[in-house]
């Protein structure tokens, strides 16, 4: 069996394209969601994520409010800011780059973010509130791999579902929207990270595989069973003396051996990856109808 591949880029244009077409709806009415992006130093990475969130605002009619600042901004400064941001009328979603600098407590400014502008779905009344089941911003890597599956038509309703990985930003959530009474949810999942036993005795059980450890390979062909859907959530750069840069991106999965034996496989990159900002659009858009009155 040759797996067919979940082509995230496409995915991704799929739901861009619908909310493009409903922020023009909202533009009728008066209504421009804006999202504001943050980014504190000059981290070269988190500068290109900001500037690939800024440019897909622009693309879907998203107002987007750009704050770099210099990386001596003091935790009072940022701190001000996000209150700023807080009380802006135009501003539906908040995003904060992280890391940011070490002098600054990452977790004081999350949690000072109001939190029907927090897109990113990190503060813990929304994530307490996806745990209970109840409306919350979802946070962004996790949904997106949820869109994936279900707009693959992939059954969750039953389904065995083994997700590596404990993370507060993807292996956690994942694994909590999974198991909600809701047609997103209703699988059964088993959580597994670097303490569990037997890993390839519970991934050989699954019927949706995934991986989100950050160690390529973690996922090698003789743990999958056959017709397994396998999502591959994992970003790891590996020396690559071919590339220009020195270096290529794989995942957490043997994709090459493991796209033989699964149903459904995401590849690196081009999988996950481009969901992840989409849901960040989608949010800002829904906090947006909010803000308005406008509900589902
Ligand atoms: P993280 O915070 O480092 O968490 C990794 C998790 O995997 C931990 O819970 C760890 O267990 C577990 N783990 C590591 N090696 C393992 C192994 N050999 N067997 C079983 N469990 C193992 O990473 P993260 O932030 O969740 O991110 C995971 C990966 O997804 C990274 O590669 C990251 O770059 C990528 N990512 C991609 C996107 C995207 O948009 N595509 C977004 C976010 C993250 P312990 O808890 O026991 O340490």
């Amino acid at each position: 069996m040759t797996a067919k591949i979940i082509d995230g880029k496409q995915v991704a244009a799929e739901m861009r394209a619908e909310l493009k077409s409903e922020t023009a709806k909202l533009k009728d009415k008066g209504i421009v969601p804006g999202l504001a992006v943050v980014l504190v130093g000059d981290d070269p990475a988190s500068k290109s994520y900001v500037t690939a969130k800024e440019k897909a605002c622009e693309e879907i009619g998203i107002y987007s409010d750009d704050n770099r600042l210099p990386v001596d901004t003091s935790e009072e400064q940022l701190l001000k800011l996000v209150d700023k941001l807080n009380k802006d009328p135009k501003i539906n979603g908040i995003l904060v780059q992280l890391p940011l600098p070490k002098h600054i407590n990452e977790s004081k400014v999350l949690l000072a973010i109001d939190t029907d502008k927090d897109v990113d779905g990190f503060h813990p009344m929304n994530v307490g509130k996806m745990v209970v089941g109840e409306r919350a911003f979802l946070p962004c890597t996790p949904h997106g791999v949820i869109q994936m599956l279900l707009r693959s038509n992939v059954k969750l309703d039953g389904a065995e579902v083994v997700v590596v990985g404990r993370s507060n930003i993807v292996g956690k959530p994942v694994a909590n929207m999974l198991i909600q009474k809701a047609k997103t949810g209703n699988a059964t999942v088993t959580v597994c990270h670097t303490r569990t036993k037997n890993l390839a005795e519970h991934v050989k059980r699954a019927d949706i595989i995934i991986a989100a450890a950050g160690r390529p390979n973690t996922i090698t062909a003789d743990m999958v069973k056959t017709g397994a859907v396998v999502i591959d959530v994992g970003v790891n750069r590996i020396e690559d003396s071919t590339k220009k840069s020195g270096f290529r991106l794989v995942g957490d999965v043997d994709f090459e051996a493991v796209k033989e034996k699964a149903s459904l496989i995401t590849p690196v990159p081009g999988g996950v990856g481009p969901m992840t900002i989409t849901m960040l659009l989608y949010n800002t858009v829904e906090s947006a109808k909010k803000a308005a009155g406008i509900e589902k």
